[in-house]
């Protein structure tokens, strides 16, 4: 049975300090263009709480490797720089094997 690593996203412990995407994009690019993250902070509306959303970058360029692929699991880097909880690793079994 397969594991696969996801992200949990805890968007009412979001700050919008922004520090997940300038951590992705700086190991995507060797610089900081948060435009390139693979993670955006996102306002619904005015004066709303901020929500942190995953996109299709991300997708492509996933930093978290599976234990399947790698005995060394991989903290993906804006779970490493979210210093409030936002975001959570967490591990799926997945049953479709
Ligand atoms: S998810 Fe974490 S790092 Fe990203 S903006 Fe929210 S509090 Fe900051
Ligand atoms: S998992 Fe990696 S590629 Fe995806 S948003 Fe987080 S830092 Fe960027």
């Amino acid at each position: 049975m397969g594991k696969a690593i996801e992200i949990r996203i805890n968007s009412e412990q979001c700050r919008g300090c922004r520090r997940c995407a300038l951590a992705c994009s700086w190991g995507k690019e060797g610089g900081v263009n948060p435009r390139k993250a693979g993670i955006k902070i996102h306002k619904l509306e005015k004066g709303a709480k901020d929500r942190p959303m995953i996109n299709q970058q991300c997708e492509e360029e996933f930093c978290g490797k599976t234990p399947f692929e790698d005995s060394e699991k991989r903290v993906p880097r804006c779970v490493e720089a979210c210093l409030f909880g936002a975001l959570e690793l967490v591990e799926e079994v997945d049953s479709s094997e």
